[in-house]
């Protein structure tokens, strides 16, 4: 069993960062469980993007042509260091993002998980055949590597969402440029070095597949706005999608956006309760509200309100909340002192639109000094007023009620952000309206679980302000690739489509 009393400076060098790594540069790395010092990292000079960039479309040239079979071995290779890491690396991610062990280990999970499914696709890139309305001519599409694959990447899923793209970029064919947040670098480091183990064992792969920059939105602009870069996929805040949208629609580039989301659950009066409370607790306070699928609106059925209530009102009060890396803890830090601050503006703002807050004060005791840590609260709101609209990246749930389930159905939908959503009914009719085409507009809809802790299997992301890409499984790799439709015509005819008539 992993020791969870492990060091930063032992995980980081069990991982291969060393001093040279890890000291001497501008760009101070905290942690926010306790503010310590994990490292001063150099940072990419603006001035090498254009080498780094040049870098990586030489590797298409050559990593195009290999078999994407062969590319999927790279992959394979990379989940199982992944594998002899993840004690590792999830440690790290509970270093730098302030997740509970356990959630530090299920990203890392995750990034095997992808793996394997990558190196399966890798065998399936698939077209159609199509039939042709000429004798004699074959039509079908072919999926080709589409070049470098820029990802732009948010704090809270440091490495997880790296995995998601790169793994299907590189069996796709396309090489990667990688900026992560510049609060988690660190897990980023260290997974550019787990590649490169990988890539030893490859072999024979060209130089500049993954290229990992450190620093901040400015190296993310000059991918964002670069040529060469044909597809950009950004993971963070709907503010940063809105800056990164329309330059690369500029110049005809394609985007994959996962952008913020404002996730709600419908508890209707049949709902198993228990399951419920269960569900919301997880979905509403782990990760210390701080994930894109966090639940933060309940949207409950007023029959059962005041019970439902009751019982999380409960749970909450019972919650475990300090370092992350101690066992039994399920609530650690948010990521930095902006964030505490931005969550208690927006509990004085639900205030003033009529909310009644239970909890969400700053917990000093029983925590580590120099972490931001807060209790998850609950705010019973008279209606779905700005705030509620919002997405505040923190642990609050804000409760509304409802009597008619059209009703809830219109509180779901009526936000800007479109990613995860679920109801929990034993109403097969209510379960089914909900996924219909009048139920849920979110990418995600579930029902009788949470809104959170999606598995890599279906395709990931959302509508609206969320920004419509999608990730991970199902056939989000298509994101990755160009599509070629080939007629062949292997008559001694050349008639035209149409019945156009074209003598000459
Ligand atoms: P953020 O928007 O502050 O930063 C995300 C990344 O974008 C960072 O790497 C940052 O350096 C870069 N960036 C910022 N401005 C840029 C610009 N103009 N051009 C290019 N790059 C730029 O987000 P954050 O605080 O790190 O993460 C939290 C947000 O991310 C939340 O809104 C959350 O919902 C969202 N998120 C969404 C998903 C999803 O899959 N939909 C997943 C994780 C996080």
């Amino acid at each position: 069993m992993k020791d969870i009393a492990m060091t930063a400076e032992t995980t980081l060098s069990n991982l291969g960062l060393t001093d040279a790594d890890l000291t001497g540069g501008p760009l101070k790395v905290t942690s926010p469980i306790d503010g310590r010092l994990l490292g001063e990292l150099q940072e990419t000079p603006a001035a090498d993007m254009d080498a780094i960039i040049a870098r990586s479309k030489s590797a298409f040239k050559a990593w195009r042509t290999v078999p994407a079979p062969r590319r999927g071995e790279l992959i394979r290779l990379l989940g199982e260091e992944l594998r002899a890491s993840k004690d590792d690396l999830g440690a790290l991610v509970s270093w730098e993002a302030g997740k509970i062990t356990s959630e530090g280990l299920g990203e890392v999970q995750e990034m095997i998980d992808i793996c394997d499914f990558a190196v399966g696709l890798s065998r399936q890139l698939y077209g159609l055949t199509i039939a042709s309305e000429r004798p004699g001519h074959r039509m079908m599409e072919t999926w080709h590597p589409a070049g470098p694959v820029g990802v732009i990447s948010a704090f809270n899923f440091p490495v997880a969402v790296w995995s998601w793209n790169a793994a299907l970029a590189l069996v796709c064919g396309d090489p990667v440029i990688w900026k992560p947040s510049e609060k988690s670098p660190l897990t980023a480091l260290a997974c550019q070095k787990i590649f490169e183990r990988a890539l030893a064992r490859f072999g024979d792969a060209p130089e500049g597949l993954l290229q990992t920059l450190i620093g901040g939105a400015d190296l993310g602009k000059a991918l964002v706005a670069s040529e060469d870069v044909p597809i950009i996929s950004a993971t963070g805040s709907t503010r940063m999608g809105r800056a990164v949208a329309p330059i690369v629609a500029e110049r005809f580039g394609k985007c994959i956006l996962e952008l913020g989301g404002n996730n709600a659950m419908i508890v209707g009066p049949s709902a198993d309760l228990e399951m419920a409370v269960r569900a919301i607790v997880f979905s509403a306070v782990g990760t210390a509200g701080q994930r894109c699928t966090t639940l933060r609106r309940l949207i409950v059925h007023n029959s059962i309100r005041e019970d439902l209530v009751a019982r999380l009102k409960k749970a909450y009060a019972g919650l475990p909340i300090g370092n992350p890396l101690t066992e039994g803890i399920l609530i650690g830090p948010l990521v930095d002192e902006a964030s505490g601050a931005a969550m208690s503006t927006a509990l004085e703002a639900a205030k003033a639109e009529g909310g009644a807050v239970f909890g969400g004060d700053r917990v000093t005791d029983g925590v580590p000094a120099g972490g931001v840590y807060m209790q998850p609260a609950i705010v019973e709101m008279p209606g779905q007023s700005n705030v509620v609209k919002t997405e505040t990246f923190a642990p609050i749930l804000y409760v509304l009620g409802y009597d008619e389930f059209e009703e809830a159905l219109e509180l779901q939908n009526d936000v800007p952000q479109g990613l995860s959503s679920c109801v929990f009914t034993l109403n097969m009719r209510e379960a089914e309206q909900f996924l219909s085409p009048a139920g849920s507009d979110c990418g995600i809809a579930n029902v009788n679980i949470g809104p959170s802790g999606a598995e890599i299997g279906g395709a990931f992301g959302g509508e609206k302000e969320t920004g419509g890409g999608r990730e991970s499984g199902s056939d989000a790799w298509k994101a990755y690739m160009r599509r070629q439709t080939n007629t062949v015509n292997y008559s001694a005819e050349l008639p035209l489509a149409q019945g156009v008539k074209f003598d000459i």
